[in-house]
């Protein structure tokens, strides 16, 4: 039953501490823009030190100077959170438990039929390897719902962990402002006001029935969450035997031809890989990383195996094209990824 969510602390300023010890303790932001741009960018990030000046994430560089003008700033730096990213999966993925990678420093981790207080101590456990082995800070939340996990996760920031078991969910969510629930951005929240719903204990006692009249299925979904009913499961992005290749862009872009190019160079490394195992495949999957970090995958499964290079390239092209038109982002990071596999050099895992 419990789940739980993971979120690195202030993740890409942590990554810089690391390997610039000699800044911590000193407020830092880590921008968009090139050092001798500085003043041009966004603020990607920003340590609690940082953040007793007022300084916050999204917020212009130039004004974060005016609020403070020595900042300690660095140019964000991607495939070294990344990379420092897919160690925190590596290590968690240690547990053998389904693991769905959210962002780039979020997880959400399903421990089955496990009790709360063991889920409490392995999550202790796992903070503090996440700490000693990796040197980074992380909150944990534990609940019985990917949703409230992540509510608990959030309330617990930074350096926290806590528990919210299913018989105190109800009560946890119910003075909280309704803006706290995931899914009500700024616009529903406006028309709750408007109707006298402020805090989420309010959408527990309101009419379901009205509320599905103003927000749709939305207007269910909020009220069992609100309810403490809270259904979303953690779902494996990518089968663990597979065979997948990711490329960041020369630069961030929405040009379908570039990322197209790029996803034929993908397509064929995967197909020269999983030629080399002698397999062939029948799930086909992509992923795409936007300009503000957010990820979205899509995967298709064929009728029959196949081990066709065209094949994979074109249905790449086709599913990248369905996750970019829904976003107006532009595209980071692309992945091309083959599963479902059949045949093999009598090799019957991949790890
Ligand atoms: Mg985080």
């Amino acid at each position: 039953m419990p789940i739980i969510h993971l979120d690195m602390d202030y993740f890409f300023g942590a990554c810089e501490e690391l390997r610039h010890p000699e800044f911590k303790g000193r407020p830092l932001v880590v921008g968009t823009s090139p050092e001798k741009d500085k003043h041009k960018g966004v603020v990607q990030t920003c340590n609690y030190e940082a953040r007793a000046f007022g300084i916050r994430s999204g917020m212009p560089t130039a004004q974060a100077f005016k609020l403070h003008a020595d900042l300690v700033y660095l140019q964000e730096d991607y495939d070294y959170y990344d990379g420092m990213s897919r160690k925190v999966h590596d290590l968690l993925r240690g547990y053998n438990f389904p693991i769905e990678q959210m962002s780039i420093d979020e997880f959400a981790i399903d421990l089955g039929s496990m009790g709360y207080e063991e889920a409490e101590r392995l999550s202790g456990e796992i903070k503090g390897r996440i700490r000693k082995e990796l040197g980074l800070p992380c909150t944990i939340g534990i609940s019985c719902g990917k949703v409230f996990a992540k509510m608990v996760c959030d309330d617990a920031k930074p350096d926290g962990l806590k528990t919210v078991r299913e018989d105190e969910v109800r009560e946890f969510l119910s003075e909280k402002g309704v803006g706290k629930l995931p899914g009500i951005g700024k616009k529903t929240e406006e028309r709750l006001h408007e109707i006298g719903i402020e805090k989420i204990g309010d959408i527990a006692k309101a009419n379901v029935i009205e509320l599905m009249d103003r927000f749709g299925i939305f207007g269910k979904e909020m009220y069992e969450l609100a309810n403490g009913i809270d259904e979303s499961k953690v779902i494996e992005k990518y089968d663990v035997l597979s065979i997948g290749r990711e490329a960041t862009l020369d630069e961030p872009t929405r040009d379908a031809v570039k990322i197209n190019s790029k996803l034929s160079e993908l397509a064929h490394t995967v197909k020269e890989e999983v030629d080399k195992k002698g397999f062939t495949f029948k799930t086909i999957g992509v992923k795409v990383r936007f300009q503000d970090f957010t990820e979205k995958v899509k995967s298709r499964s064929l009728q029959n195996y196949s081990n066709s290079e065209e094949l994979m390239y074109r249905t790449a092209v086709d599913m990248i094209a369905a996750l970019i038109g829904g976003k107006e982002e532009y595209v980071r990071k692309v992945g091309v990824r083959v599963s479902s596999f059949s045949g093999g050099k009598g090799q019957k895992r991949l790890f």
